[in-house]
């Protein structure tokens, strides 16, 4: 049933189907959507400054009276109408314009008192105030207090402040003591937190900056509240959904670990004991794997996979590229292929789109019998012709690169089968707990032995030849380095070197006694696959590429990475580029070349890669500089809902209102007590997607 203050916008009154589209333009449709419709910023209107102390330049605010006021046009009739306004205090009189709003006239009748806030300059050899924002005082409706904290907003052309400003004020008064107020009662008492209809009030306008502030922290509580519902009401439904029992006590298990070149870190053997008691119960495992680049996370991942073919199923392991799932194809085969009962009982498969159709019909048909029992893939995975005989294991790696609803195609192809999902992004914990609600968390927080921290540099492009002197210094010890470039081909009006033109520069020039090589996407799949082969078979000293390079892409010989342009990358993207290095014994060095000025941001990110190495704190900085809606993306578009709430800052009221929610459905699973009716409503609404899950049946 539609709620009073669900009505559309034209029919609030004063607005109409016009204006009703510039009010859509802000994403504000109905009346709800306006009263949240937060102020962008404030104006202190707390101290009036006496009329005969302003000075030009400055921004002031001033309580006075009109005294006379009139109406003209600039340039004899024709373009600018001026409206203008002699007000004064007791202290002196100043003149006040505005410019193509002849309607504002009617508001300033000689004798009324407003209060205006704006700057002053002169105006030949007066001081004048230009466009002031004012508020009439003798118009003052009782409820709200005039001075105090003006709000401002963001509005498109043909919306006024003081327009929106009246209709916000109408809309709250008129609706506010009809609009229910969702969060239970409990909740809000145990947690201090304001009723809806006052903070909303508070939030637009404030009586103080306490005031402000606790609006916020209700208003913000809601928002983590309300993000937070979905996540923990998809958690229960897999919770309820019975899953396979492995048996992770296997000989295989064993044989695949002491097979293995390495030993195990004490992270690695940690988070495998983790999964495998998630793959031994019959709930569903939903579990994410965080590690930062080169903490060893595909070999934990493939122990997973033994696991599953142990007890007679099979296990899909999807990435996000061709080389990349070639890569761990090559690299399971090697820790398999001649290897006893390994190798028999271990039948790998690699799937990707650059097949031919008869290869890939072979390859469907032996996973559909379960010939196959560990198939590598692109999104090819995804592909209807793909069934498996009894998928049990579902493997995402660099989960980041596919989206939220790819996520769930691949373990729909088998009866429910666990999911293990691997980022090479990882946040902070408490904060991928509370982000990441729905999964489970493991974590490798320690690299292999031996490894050491990659040396970052950053280069003006006026000083280019220095870092080219690096990696050529590098390549004479016999080591191999990446140039990457942002894009292939070179752009003028972006003012971007590209990879193809510099290829040729630099094979001709600077590197010219060097075997380079080029790679990009745009290349067919074999010639990559010859490229990637060459440069690990050392006949390719060194490889100028795209981000084709970014993930996954394990070459210990390759010891010294260029990054030209530095500055059009994003920071979670340069930590993975430079992740490529660095996975050897030997010292890496990572040089950022770019063009400046930079931006801010730009330095900011230029700074955090200079400074750290751990992708912990790379991406808490990312966050920081980046905020979270743009640093989730839309694979957690939930967090783009955030306007008010910031999980960085307010983590501790994050993991209060998961808490909240978590007893809150275990008290009443289906939102049936009337108490929680408001609320039921409240995410129906907002989430009508999942209704199957607020609703029993
Ligand atoms: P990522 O976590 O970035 O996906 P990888 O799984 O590609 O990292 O591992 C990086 C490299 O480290 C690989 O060459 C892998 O074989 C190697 N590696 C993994 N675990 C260990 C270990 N415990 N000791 C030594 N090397 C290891
Ligand atoms: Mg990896």
């Amino acid at each position: 049933m539609e709620k009073p203050y669900q009505i559309p916008i034209q029919y609030l009154k004063g607005i109409g189907p016009k204006r009703a589209e510039l009010f859509n333009k802000l994403g504000v449709y109905s009346i709800e959507d306006l009263l949240y419709y937060f102020p962008r910023r404030y104006q202190d209107r707390t101290k009036f400054s006496p009329v005969a102390q302003l000075r030009p330049g400055e921004i002031y605010t001033i309580r006075a009276e009109v005294m006379a006021r009139g109406q003209r046009r600039a340039f004899r009739g024709r373009g600018l109408s001026i409206t203008e306004a002699a007000v004064a205090d007791e202290t002196g009189k100043i003149s006040c314009v505005w410019f193509n709003q002849p309607y504002l006239k009617d508001y300033l009748e000689v004798g009324t008192k407003l209060i205006l806030y704006g700057k002053v300059d002169y105006y030949g050899k007066r001081l004048q105030m230009s466009s002031p924002d004012f508020e009439i005082l003798s118009d003052e409706d009782g409820s709200f207090k005039t001075g105090g904290f003006f709000p401002v907003y963001s509005l498109p052309d043909g919306l006024t402040q003081r327009f929106f400003r009246n209709i916000l004020k109408y809309a709250l008064e008129h609706y506010l003591p009809r609009l229910d107020d969702f969060l239970p009662y409990d909740i809000r008492s145990r947690n201090n937190l304001h009723n809806l209809a006052k903070s909303l009030l508070e939030i637009h306008f404030p009586q103080d900056l306490n005031s402000r502030q606790e609006a916020l922290r209700r208003l913000s509580f809601e928002e983590f509240f309300l993000f937070q519902m979905p996540l923990v009401l998809r958690k229960r439904k897999q919770k309820e959904l019975k899953g396979i029992a492995h048996k992770i006590d296997g000989p295989l298990l064993s044989a695949f670990i002491s097979s293995l070149p390495f030993k195990f870190t004490s992270a690695q053997a940690n988070v495998t004991e983790e999964i495998k008691s998630d793959m031994a119960s019959t709930e569903v495992m939903q579990r994410l794997l965080q590690g930062d680049v080169g903490s060893g996370k595909t070999v934990v991942a493939s122990a997973a996979c033994v696991i599953a073919i142990d007890g007679g199923y099979q296990a899909a392991f999807m990435v996000p590229t061709e080389i990349l799932a070639k890569q761990h194809y090559e690299k399971i085969k090697s820790w398999t292929v001649g290897r006893g009962t390994l190798e028999e009982k271990i039948k790998v498969g690699l799937l990707t789109s650059s097949l031919s159709k008869i290869e890939k019909d072979k390859i469907y048909a032996d996973i559909k019998a379960g010939m196959l029992n560990l198939i590598i893939g692109t999104h090819a995975l995804l592909e209807e012709g793909v069934k498996f005989k009894n998928l049990g294991l579902v493997v995402i790696d660099e989960q980041h690169k596919f989206g939220v609803g790819q996520r769930a195609l691949l373990p729909a192809k088998g009866p429910n089968p666990d999911v293990l999902i691997m980022t090479a992004t990882p946040i902070p914990r408490t904060l991928a707990i509370t982000l990441y609600g729905d999964l489970d968390i493991s974590v490798i927080n320690e690299l292999p032995p031996g490894r050491l921290p990659v040396q970052t540099l950053y280069f003006d492009k006026k000083e280019k030849r220095k870092a080219y002197a690096l990696v050529k210094n590098e390549l004479e010890q016999a080591n191999q380095a990446y140039i990457i470039y942002p894009v292939i081909e070179e752009s003028y009006a972006l003012d971007m070197a590209g990879a193809q033109k510099m290829y040729k520069q630099l094979k001709s020039g600077e590197f010219k006694s060097f075997r380079l090589g080029l790679i990009h996407g745009r290349l067919k799949q074999k010639e990559q696959d010859e490229l990637m082969f060459k440069f690990k078979n050392k006949e390719i000293d060194v490889l100028v590429a795209t981000t084709i390079l970014e993930v996954g892409i394990d070459i210990p010989t390759a010891t010294c990475m260029a990054i030209e342009d530095a500055q059009r990358f994003g920071l979670a993207q340069l930590h993975q580029l430079r992740g490529r290095i660095g996975r050897g014994s030997q010292e890496s060095i990572c040089l950022l070349v770019s063009a400046g000025p930079l931006s801010e941001e730009a330095q900011a990110r230029m700074d955090a890669m200079v400074q750290y190495a751990d992708g912990f704190h790379i991406a808490e900085e990312d966050l920081r500089i980046r905020g979270p809606g743009e640093f989730f993306g839309r694979r957690q578009h939930g967090l783009a809902e955030l306007k008010v709430a910031d999980p960085l800052t307010q983590l501790h009221l994050l993991k209060k209102a998961r808490e909240e929610v978590i007893s809150l459905l275990k008290l009443d699973p289906y939102l049936v007590q009337r108490q929680n009716q408001a609320l039921k409503d409240k995410l129906l609404q907002r989430f009508p997607e999942y209704e199957k899950l607020i609703l029993i049946g």
